[in-house]
């Protein structure tokens, strides 16, 4: 038996309604904001991601998908929203739109990870992002755009983190102070935690180990040394939010976990739960990222939201999507020209915007009616000998177990009055 690869999953139909019911909040929130739709390829060049999210990063290192296409060109999976869309913004053009252009995505994302709860191989991602602007309002507004979010997702008990990890001017400065602190815990620290001293230290921040943790409280914090730009831009961030009434806490070791980011980094959490691997989601400012694809420098900043581990949250906190509305119509039917009735009558009611089925096959009417209970049917058209031979049919009501007989000019009026 084959069975979905490991750390995916099918969204089954049950399901679904959880997944649209996020993807219709996240496109009413980009077009109160302002951001428009883009979608990227699955996969791009390799090197892309390589150079943009940065080659000593857990994903470029352990978990992308790559492959050689027939043509022997080195190929990945997207495992992450945002280079695609620098990539795009530079192909299209787009710094001769207004500035800055903002965009959002709904997409698969591929990571090859230890798989756990909330944590897969394939998962799904909302994201926008605000090119060619290095305001802090903008800041702002991807912040408070990303807690509306929740919000309206129906959402509480989250808390929002944030710091500065500054730019490339004084962030060496840090690293270097960061480096010393750590390396005087040499031995004490974890083999990841050794490689990272070496090869990406801000990373080291990051550590989920209880005694790398210890080291980390105790380490420098990039705020302080922030060079005087970034200081401003931070204080400006700092201002905007309180103005726009959202809370949020600093947080000296939140870091990100690839290499682009520049000043801002936020995540949302649930409450309680920081420094654990629950982040509902994250983003940052990423001003060099373009310019390192070969354009002109254009400071940008973005977000990007799990969708499934927004739907796990959902249900812990038993926020359900609303059910479907209209109602569904089953068409039961005995005998052959019974039959031939109730194929014509389903296409005239799918032809008028009604939702209908059958079940079709041999089964009796008792069948039927139990199939249509556990379908979910709000009514049910009953046809046979009887009902042909007069031009009518049975309505039921399944909620009220009662029904009727409406001649058959009269079923689409009827069940259109039943609908209001
Ligand atoms: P990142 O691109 O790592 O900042 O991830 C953005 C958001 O996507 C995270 O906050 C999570 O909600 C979600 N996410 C990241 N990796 C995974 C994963 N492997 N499985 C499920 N959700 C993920």
């Amino acid at each position: 038996m084959y069975k979905a690869p490991r750390g995916t999953s099918d969204i089954l139909p049950e399901e679904q309604g959880y997944f649209r019911y996020i993807e219709e909040r996240a496109a009413e929130l980009c077009r109160l904001y302002g951001y428009e739709r883009i979608d990227t390829p699955v996969f791009e060049d390799a090197r892309l991601f390589i150079r943009t999210i940065g080659p000593g990063t857990d994903i470029v290192e352990k978990e992308t998908y790559s492959f050689e296409d027939r043509s022997g060109q080195a190929m990945t999976l997207r495992p992450e929203g945002t280079a695609p869309i620098c990539r795009a913004y530079l192909e299209h053009g787009m710094h001769n739109l207004p500035q800055p252009v903002r965009l959002y995505y709904i997409a698969s994302i591929f990571r090859y990870e230890r798989p756990q709860k909330g944590r897969y191989r394939q998962h799904q991602q909302f994201g926008f992002e605000a090119l060619g602007d290095a305001d802090p309002a903008l800041d702002a507004e991807v912040i408070d755009m990303a807690w509306r979010f929740f919000d309206r997702i129906g959402l509480s008990h989250l808390c929002l983190q944030l710091n500065s990890i500054g730019c490339k001017l004084c962030r060496p400065h840090y690293l270097e102070e960061l480096k010393v602190h750590y390396s005087a815990y040499g031995d004490r620290l974890c083999p990841d935690c050794k490689a990272r001293l070496l090869r990406n230290p801000l990373r080291l921040l990051d550590c989920k180990k209880p005694s790398c943790q210890g080291v980390a409280q105790s380490a420098p914090r990039s705020v302080d040394y922030l060079c005087p730009e970034c200081g401003e831009h931070f204080e400006s961030v700092l201002r905007y939010l309180f103005l726009l009434g959202i809370p949020f806490e600093k947080n000296h070791r939140l870091v990100r976990g690839l290499d682009y980011y520049t000043r801002t980094v936020f995540e949302i959490q649930p409450k309680g739960e920081a420094g654990a691997q629950s982040a509902l989601g994250g983003g940052g400012r990423y001003d060099d990222l373009i310019e390192e694809l070969g354009g002109r420098p254009t400071p940008a900043i973005g977000f990007a939201a799990g969708m499934e581990r927004i739907v796990l949250n959902m249900k812990e906190q038993g926020v359900s999507p609303p059910a479907p509305s209209g109602s569904k119509v089953f068409v039961a039917y005995f005998g052959d020209e019974a039959k031939d009735e109730a194929v014509r009558l389903i296409a005239t009611l799918r032809r008028t915007g009604i939702s209908a089925f059958s079940s079709f096959g041999d089964r009796s009417l008792k069948a039927q009616l139990r199939q249509a209970d556990a379908l979910g049917a709000s009514y049910c058209l009953i046809l046979s000998e009887e009902e042909v031979k007069t031009g009518t049919a049975m309505l039921r009501d399944m909620a009220k177990g009662e029904q009727r007989r409406v001649s058959m000019g009269d079923v689409v009026g009827q069940l259109q009055k039943e609908n209001h």
